[in-house]
């Protein structure tokens, strides 16, 4: 039995890394946008990375989306850069209702371009009164004449303005339906989301009676919240991939500065104290690893079934990596507090990470609950 990643995935690693390095120069500048940094969308694209968030067949990697290979591409990544990090999850995590319930020639239109990077993907469920609460979501899709018409307003949805689909969660009748609307219809409005202490591609969306073809629906009618836990459950533990990716790339700052960094007559990394927050800081950051690696290799075998586990690696890895940067910022003294600096930058882009894709808190509930059902 072996613990350590298997050559197919280490191979993605090493693909991840020489993007990563591409990306490096402009990292900084990239972190910064809220929208799309034309030169960082160009490197994603050429890596031909994006082909690991669809199926194989429509331009995919594998045959179903690998989680583990999403996560260890997101560690590399979000070591670099928070932007890239998310222009590439993002297209997985807009897509992969389509993938699974799309109609043929919906997957077909716009799948391929997902997985060359010349469609950007979006997924919207958050509403201006509807965040942890998804069910209380406002937003309708009805039959009228020989279309659906899209109404209501989405708030805080990635890649806003920039996607060439949103993928919506709808309330049809008394249940939950899903369904793809092009971003270029008319009736849609896109808003700059108030700006964040770690910028993000985000905005608020309008559908002002949006119609849509019906064959845009995905799956059938009620299947909606299935549809979105689903992608859940493939994507939420490439947050903590990306998470211990962020930990790790303060880590290497802090080690860097506290080595070389004299006080008291030797290196700061000498000192005691400082030793043991960084000490701490590995350890908590190889235990995350593992976890997440363990959890996206469950949710490869059996998604939906295995989202307790994802949902605590989520936990585990985004509250670690806040721990962590804390952690380095205060060994880096005052040189951890330069505005647009690396280590400035993870502190700044590790405090989204507990809130999105499910908030800590409102993860512990859904772990609980699975402890209530199961023994282990
Ligand atoms: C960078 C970023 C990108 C995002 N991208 C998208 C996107 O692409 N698509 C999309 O649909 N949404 C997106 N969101 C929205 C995100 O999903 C929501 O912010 C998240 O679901 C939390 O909702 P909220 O912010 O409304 O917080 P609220 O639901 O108002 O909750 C606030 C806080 O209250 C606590 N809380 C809430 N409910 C409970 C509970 N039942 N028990 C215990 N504690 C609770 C938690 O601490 C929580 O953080 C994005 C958000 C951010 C910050």
């Amino acid at each position: 039995m072996s613990f350590e990643l298997p050559d197919e995935y280490r191979e993605l690693q090493e693909e991840a890394a020489a993007l990563a390095a591409t990306v490096d120069p402009y990292a900084a500048e990239a972190d910064a946008c809220n929208d799309v940094h034309p030169q960082t969308l160009a490197a994603l694209r050429a890596s031909r990375l994006s082909e690991l968030t669809v199926p194989a067949e429509y331009g995919g990697r594998f045959d179903h989306v690998d989680p583990l290979a999403v996560a260890v591409v997101r560690e590399v990544l979000m070591a670099t850069s928070s932007h890239l990090d998310s222009l590439f999850a993002l297209q997985g995590i807009g897509s992969n209702a389509l993938a699974k319930a799309g109609q043929p020639a919906l997957k077909e239109t716009w799948l391929p371009p997902v997985a060359k990077t010349e469609a950007l993907a979006a997924l919207a469920i958050t509403e201006p009164h509807a965040g942890s609460d998804v069910r209380g979501i406002t937003t309708t899709v009805r039959s009228e004449g020989d279309s659906l018409v899209v109404t209501g307003e989405k708030s805080y949805i990635s890649n806003a303005g920039a996607a060439a689909f949103y993928t919506v969660l709808a309330k049809e009748g008394d249940g939950f339906s899903t369904v793809l609307v092009p971003g270029d219809l008319p009736g849609i409005t896109v808003t700059p989301a108030p700006e964040l202490i770690a910028p993000h591609v985000l905005g608020d969306v309008r559908f002002d009676d949006v119609a849509i073809s019906p064959d845009h629906r995905i799956g059938d009618p009620g299947d909606g919240m299935n549809l979105v836990l689903g992608t859940l459950a493939v994507f939420r533990v490439s947050v903590a991939g990306a998470a211990v990716g962020l930990a790790q790339a303060a880590l290497a700052e802090a080690v860097r500065h506290t080595r070389s960094r004299e006080q008291f007559g030797r290196p700061l990394l000498r000192h005691g104290p400082v030793a043991v927050m960084l000490a701490d800081s590995w350890t908590e950051i190889e235990a995350a690893r593992l976890l997440t690696y363990r959890a996206a290799s469950r949710a490869k075998q059996d998604a939906l079934g295995s989202l307790h586990h994802s949902s605590m690696a989520k936990l585990a890895a985004t509250e670690m990596a806040a721990r962590v940067v804390d952690r380095c910022v205060q060994v880096m003294g005052r040189w951890g507090l330069v505005h647009d600096s690396k280590i400035e930058r993870l502190y700044r882009q590790a405090r989204p990470m507990r809130i999105y894709e499910g908030a800590s808190d409102v993860l512990r509930l859904g772990i609980a609950k699975a402890l209530s059902l199961e023994e282990n």
